[in-house]
């Protein structure tokens, strides 16, 4: 049995990442301070013995006696990021400095959920991870971004400075059950739409693309990159099937049969036009790992959640 936090425990990926390690046997301490999490996603594991929930924010210090550190507290909605733009930055920055200070006092490994952000609206395709990026760090997607790149920087150097057990991983668009209804990203925005008969608002003219990793993909990852040996990335870890926002749209008309009609409105800025992984250094370094569930059927299953 195997302490671990996980910050950012009771949001959409932190919820599912709980789940799978209390299956496991391990003694799992979930840290969040609820601002796009929700009790709800972990209401199931509150009176499990080995499941302890705390409120904190991880832009102040934290102390517990753990073995893993999973670091996913962060918002990830553009939407929800750009809110308070200024906290993003802190979330992330301090955040990481609060985790890996922890995990070098007590001599834990530390995983930060980085984000394909980390290229911007990339200028090579697909993305491989010595791509350094195209970010632009004064516009409105910059304190999500630049925040996550300081984060790297900052686990790079903890590794360097001060030999902390470091793992990055770079997690490119993923959806599932536990998503918000409000949460603002794309494949939630799209199945609430359709299931309510409302407009599907596909921002600019739907060609820019993105690849969708279903959460349980995910998951694995995580989980055999925290548990790799002589290995500490950047990795990147998502699906490389990739689809136009447009095609989307059109099948989660189709999976719903909605009569949504799709309606057209503002590309917001720094958009990036397209983004695919290249997976083969995960494929190499996590004992063959691809994703499994393909985007229909990972779309059933979020639909039917979202029912
Ligand atoms: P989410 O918004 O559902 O989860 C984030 C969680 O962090 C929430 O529970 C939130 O309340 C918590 N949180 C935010 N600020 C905090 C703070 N200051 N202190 C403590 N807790 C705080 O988003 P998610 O999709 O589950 O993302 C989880 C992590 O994975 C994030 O770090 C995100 O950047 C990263 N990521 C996600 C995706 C994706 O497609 N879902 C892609 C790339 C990276
Ligand atoms: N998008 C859209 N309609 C929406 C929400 C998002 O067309 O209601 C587009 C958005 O402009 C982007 C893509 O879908 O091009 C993915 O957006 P999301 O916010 O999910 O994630 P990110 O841009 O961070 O990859």
């Amino acid at each position: 049995m195997k302490r671990i936090l996980v910050t950012g425990g009771a949001g959409f990926i932190g919820s599912h990442l709980c789940d799978r390690l209390i299956k496991e046997g391990n003694d799992v301490i979930c840290l969040d301070n609820y601002f796009t999490g929700n009790k709800k996603n972990i209401e199931h594991l509150i009176n499990h013995p080995y499941f302890e929930l705390v409120r904190h924010d991880v832009i102040q210090p934290y102390f517990a006696e753990v073995d893993q550190i999973y670091n996913l507290a962060c918002p990830a909605s553009p939407v929800h990021y750009q809110y308070n733009p200024i906290k993003t930055t802190k979330t992330s920055v301090m955040g990481a400095i609060n985790m890996l200070g922890l995990a070098k006092r007590i001599n834990a490994r530390v995983l930060q959920a980085s984000t394909s952000e980390v290229y911007g609206d990339p200028e090579i395709h697909p993305q491989t991870e010595n791509y350094w990026g195209n970010v632009n760090p004064i516009g409105i997607r910059s304190c999500y971004d630049e925040g996550k790149r300081c984060a790297e920087t900052l686990f790079m150097d903890y590794h360097k400075q001060n030999q902390v057990d470091i793992k990055i991983m770079r997690i490119f668009n993923t959806y599932g059950p536990n998503m918000h209804p409000n949460d603002g990203r794309v494949v939630s925005n799209f199945i609430m739409q359709a299931l309510k008969g409302e407009d599907i608002t596909i921002y600019g003219d739907g060609s820019q693309t993105r690849s969708f990793q279903y959460v349980d993909d995910l998951v694995e990852g995580m989980i055999r990159m925290m548990n790799s040996e002589d290995f500490i990335g950047p990795v990147n870890i998502g699906n490389p099937n990739e689809f136009t926002i447009l095609e989307l749209a059109q099948k989660i008309i189709n999976l719903t049969q909605s009569k949504s009609k799709i309606i057209h409105q503002k590309l917001p800025m720094d958009d990036p036009m397209k983004r695919q992984p290249d997976i083969n250094l995960a494929k190499e370094k996590l004992n063959n790992w691809e994703p499994i569930i393909q985007l229909d059927e990972g779309l059933v299953k979020t639909i039917e959640y979202f029912k």
